[in-house]
């Protein structure tokens, strides 16, 4: 770990920087940067860091080939043209250290009704210390963290004495091909750190996700003369009921899971958007299902899809509009599979010396049934990724918050993970 005295010098940079970085947050935040519309806070962003001497690589995920690349997921309801990924780069001249990625996204899910947000979700704002606003907690605070923890050694007249590469990717919440296309552009490094909002605790293990679409379509008539089961919205709470009846299994299945057996019911099935019907007075002809569900570390991803395919047949062959009208499952997302970063890698003894240091405790760890972008690294690369990052509340849900001293304490943490990751050296003027 880094020695006290320069501990006490990164202090005082992030101290000093510190009102700097809480607008630079805000300022992210001020971003929607809803799917698809990230292209404007990523342009900022790369001008911010090309400002602080970083080499830039700006690209976005249409100059990237995904096919047959391991992780890839399917891509749905989106222009790949306009998903701009950013690789900020600091090369050591004749490294003596350790190289490190650090990956942030900023894409961030939609704020839902405005109405149910105290203040508007994209005019951040800071009360009682906390920054408000829709990805102010998942991730912008992350991505603040790292750009500032970086900060924090070129105040000190330092620089790290391995490659260190800074990324902002999209697609975190929907697909992970922001993260995977790094890997695919070539990027790589001996670790890398995720900084998500874990309030400061290891992701030890995540699960996997998939997303789907239910798709039901039939033959309207007018209400009157309808009869029961010919209404697809009605048939397609068939399926979910079915898929509920599923994920029940799938949880006890997971009781005997070494890694989330303690957990409550880690397999979360979730129908996230419903469409469907034109009128009031018709009955609807259509209607879809999205829908997300987890699995374990271990699993399969194509055996989980049979199932669910398996689980969907079978409710509509004991239906008679859906025995007539057969349901189609589209994947349009995430097909992420579960990982596990095992213990005893160099990069987690060096995170938990710095965040030791700083918080004057034990780094905790947790199991996460969501999930995030550090499979790519771990499972299919090879590398050592960790998930840590900052406190806060909120993601996902209204008046999304992130602790700003908590934000300070981890940047502090993270920059000391650099120095000790990565070796410094002094900048020769
Ligand atoms: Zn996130």
């Amino acid at each position: 770990m880094p020695d006290q005295a320069l501990l006490k010098r990164l202090e005082a940079a992030v101290d000093a920087a510190f009102n700097k970085q809480v607008a630079f947050l805000s300022e992210l935040t001020r971003f929607p940067s809803l799917r698809g519309q990230e292209a404007p806070l990523q342009d900022w962003l790369s001008r911010q860091l090309a400002d602080r001497g970083y080499a830039v690589d700006r690209y976005t995920l249409a100059d990237i080939g995904f096919d047959g690349a391991r992780g890839a997921a399917p891509v749905m309801d989106t222009d790949y043209s306009r998903a701009v990924q950013l690789v900020a780069a600091r090369r050591a001249k004749n490294p003596g250290g350790r190289s490190l990625i650090i990956q942030g996204h900023v894409d961030v899910v939609p704020a839902g009704p405005a109405a149910m947000w105290t203040t508007p979700p994209f005019e951040p704002v800071v009360r009682d210390g906390w920054l408000y606003g829709r990805g102010a907690n998942d991730m912008k605070a992350g991505v603040s963290a790292m750009i500032f923890a970086a900060d924090a050694l070129a105040a000190c007249g330092l620089e790290p004495d391995g490659d260190l590469y800074l990324q902002s990717v999209t697609e975190e919440e929907c697909t992970g091909n922001g993260a995977l296309s790094t890997l695919l552009r070539g990027y790589r490094a001996e670790a890398c750190l995720i900084p998500e909002p874990t309030g400061n605790a290891l992701t030890r293990a995540h699960v996997g996700v998939i997303w789907f679409r239910l798709k039901v379509m039939g033959i309207p008539v007018h209400v009157a003369r309808s009869e029961t089961g010919t209404n697809a919205i009605v048939a397609a709470y068939k399926l979910i009921e079915a898929l509920q009846a599923h994920t029940r299994e799938e949880n006890l299945r997971a009781k005997s899971h070494p890694r989330f057996g303690a957990l409550k019911d880690p397999i979360k099935f979730n129908p996230g958007v419903i469409r469907g019907g034109d009128w009031g007075s018709s009955t609807p002809a259509w209607c879809e299902v999205d829908c997300r569900i987890g699995l374990l570390p271990g699993d399969d991803l194509a055996g989980r899809r049979a199932a669910i395919e398996q689980v969907v047949r079978q409710a509509a062959a004991g239906d008679e509009f859906l025995a007539n009208n057969p349901p189609a499952v589209e994947w349009n997302g995430f097909m992420a599979d579960g990982f596990v970063q095992e213990e005893g890698s160099a990069a987690e003894a060096v995170l938990a010396a710095a965040h030791a240091q700083v918080f004057g405790e034990k780094m905790a760890e947790r199991c996460s049934t969501g999930v995030n972008d550090t499979r790519f690294y771990g499972l299919y690369y090879d590398m050592p990724a960790l998930c840590y990052g900052p406190k806060g509340e909120g993601s996902h849900a209204f008046d999304e918050r992130s602790d700003l001293a908590n934000v300070k304490q981890t940047t502090l943490a993270m920059a000391a993970f650099i120095a000790d990751w990565c070796g410094v050296r002094e900048v020769s003027r």
